[in-house]
């Protein structure tokens, strides 16, 4: 295990946990984080001695969505940003690098646990919600706070499955934060325990998840969720993402896009938005 990777892989009996390692950048995912974590999934998918995963973020927050500093603003322009550049690569990129990456968490055979402090912002409460559990510290506070800067959500439209679909227009027309407390009363999140505690009562919980045969656990997940996708989740997920990309492609995101790549930081793009 190595400190400067931006995921940190290890493993304790039965558990394997997956530490998203860019604190300073409050786990802001770009590609290299993505890419880790889908790297870790593999080790723990290959290793029989693992039953239960757990997904964590190093800091003082899980993660503050996806980094738009690597697509949007004035940095190198990658691979990815290059491709950005037409509605065909923003779609394809879109689907391989976020879409396709949760929804592999989401459908990952072993059981998974979020592991949720700080901050939990658009995309990073889009990971969080692909684990099977979630527990959240008491200082966790989970917003998407998109649409104002244009965006349609982030790619997968989690929020009218995690808080009813009336709760979920609130939460998102609004962009205003729900505290652990409040996540826990609309069922986002299993259990909220304290920030000191956290480390120690997801391994607690894991730990428990994994006394289930792992033959067991693997058919159970796959039939809850087959049960979500007969009623309707995978085919709204669907719809949503490309009602999230004809969004992307009009002249109100455009333009705002434009106004924001001539802004300095992406700080400066936040500060605009706020009340
Ligand atoms: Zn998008």
């Amino acid at each position: 295990m190595d400190d400067d990777q931006v995921v940190l892989y290890s493993t304790r009996g039965h558990v394997a946990t997956i530490m998203m390692n860019r604190p300073g950048m409050a786990n802001a995912q770009d590609t290299a984080l993505i890419d880790g974590i889908d790297h870790a999934l593999d080790l723990a998918d290959a290793d029989d001695e693992v039953r239960v995963v757990i997904l964590a973020g190093k800091g003082k927050h899980f993660s503050s969505g996806h980094d738009l500093k690597e697509l949007v603003g004035d940095t190198e322009a990658g691979e990815w940003r290059k491709m950005r550049e037409t509605p065909e690569g923003k779609f394809r990129h879109e689907q391989v690098m976020y879409v396709d990456r949760c929804r592999r968490l989401y459908a990952f055979r072993k059981p998974t646990i979020a592991a949720v402090q700080g901050a939990c912002v658009a995309a990073g409460m889009m990971l969080a919600c692909m684990c099977d559990l979630i527990v959240a510290a008491d200082d966790a506070t989970f917003q998407n706070p998109v649409l104002r800067m244009t965006g349609a959500g982030v790619e997968l439209l989690v929020e009218p499955w995690e808080l009813g679909v009336r709760k979920a227009k609130e939460f998102l027309f609004t962009g205003e934060k729900l505290d652990a407390q409040e996540a826990w009363r609309l069922g986002l999140v299993n259990r909220v325990v304290p920030l000191a505690e956290l480390t120690e009562r997801v391994e607690e919980l894991a730990d428990r998840v994994a006394l289930v045969p792992p033959a067991t656990a693997q058919v159970v997940k796959d039939s809850l969720n087959q049960t979500a996708t007969f009623m309707g989740k995978d085919a709204s997920w669907k719809y949503h993402f490309m009602a999230h990309h004809w969004m992307h492609n009009t002249e109100t995101a455009l333009s705002a896009l434009e106004a924001r790549q001539e802004k300095q930081s992406m700080s400066e793009v936040f500060a605009e938005h706020r009340d």
